[in-house]
């Protein structure tokens, strides 16, 4: 029981299940992004409904082969000796429920658990997927849209080219690492993508800010952002209290914390 000197351990709702899979196939989007399709009768059930949503990705332990899935102890997952599991998050890129097939594309940016089984990853191998988390309700009846994302936001941004009114203009703002991350996005009739190389010795989002200061938000554009954490905080100070943006017009996702291994979620 809870005293004032010895609190209830905390207990948070159990997230979804994590549904064993092997890879099915890996190939290039580009040569900073490896699309990982993985494969598994346990997909079955998994539904994808919004674009940019999330899923979180089990994979063996660095240095490992094996896949050992953990449990749920009322407050995080855990593998059975007590360590932290391997879990990051992506987005769904492709999901088919017909042949149980969700592809995922990996930044390889160097180390990282996820960055570097992606590199080396065959088909064959374990990993296990959880999800959907949330994605983004497109505003059919805005004007027009801004996309800004670093490279882990491109598969998302791919899929938003795909689901927003082709009827409506979309500015795409693309912060690259590396000029070799660009690559050609799903055709949308109004879109208007840059891409903006991040200079070398910059923190990441100082090219993506810029962009963002630098283009015009006309009344009622719904704007979406993600990248970096810190970041993308930049862009929704920006947007907020240098631009007055309602809130309701803008959805802005740290994607990953510089300098931290892990996830990482912050939203408005
Ligand atoms: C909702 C959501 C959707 C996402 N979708 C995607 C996606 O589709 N594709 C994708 O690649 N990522 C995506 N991410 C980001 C991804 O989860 C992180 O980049 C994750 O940290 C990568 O794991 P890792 O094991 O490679 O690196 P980690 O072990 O987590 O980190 C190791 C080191 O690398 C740094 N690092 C992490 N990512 C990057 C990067 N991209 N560039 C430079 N340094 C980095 C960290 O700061 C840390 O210092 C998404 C995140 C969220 C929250």
């Amino acid at each position: 029981m809870a005293s004032p000197d010895r609190p209830a351990a905390r207990v948070r709702r159990e997230p979804p299940r994590f549904r064993p899979v092997s890879v099915r196939r890996v190939e290039r989007s580009s040569p900073r992004l490896v699309r990982v399709t993985f494969a598994g009768r346990e997909l079955e059930g998994l539904t994808i409904e919004q674009p940019a949503a999330s899923v979180r990705l089990l994979l063996p332990s660095p240095g490992a082969s094996e896949l050992f899935m953990p449990s749920w102890n009322g407050n995080e997952f855990l593998l059975a000796d007590g360590r932290r599991p391997t879990i990051r998050t992506f987005t769904p890129r492709r999901v088919d429920p017909e042949i149980l097939e969700i592809d995922v594309e990996i930044v390889v940016h160097g180390s990282g658990a996820a960055s570097e089984w992606a590199e080396s990853a065959e088909g064959g191998a374990r990993a296990a997927i959880a999800g959907p988390g949330r994605g983004y309700t497109i505003d059919s009846d805005a004007p027009g849209f801004l996309l800004a994302g670093d490279e882990t936001a491109i598969p998302a941004i791919s899929q938003l080219l795909e689901s927003l009114p082709a009827d409506r203009p979309a500015r795409v703002h693309v912060e690259i690492a590396d000029t070799d991350a660009r690559l050609t996005f799903p055709h949308h009739p109004g879109a208007a993508v840059e891409w903006h190389e991040l200079p070398a010795g910059a923190p990441p989002g100082a090219a993506l800010l810029g962009a963002v200061r630098d283009t015009d938000i006309d009344r009622g554009i719904r704007v979406w952002a993600a990248g970096e954490a810190a970041a993308v905080q930049r862009v929704r100070r920006h947007l907020f209290e240098d631009r007055g943006l309602p809130r309701a017009q803008a959805s802005v996702r740290g994607y990953w914390k510089r300098g931290r291994p892990g996830d990482v979620d912050g939203d408005t």
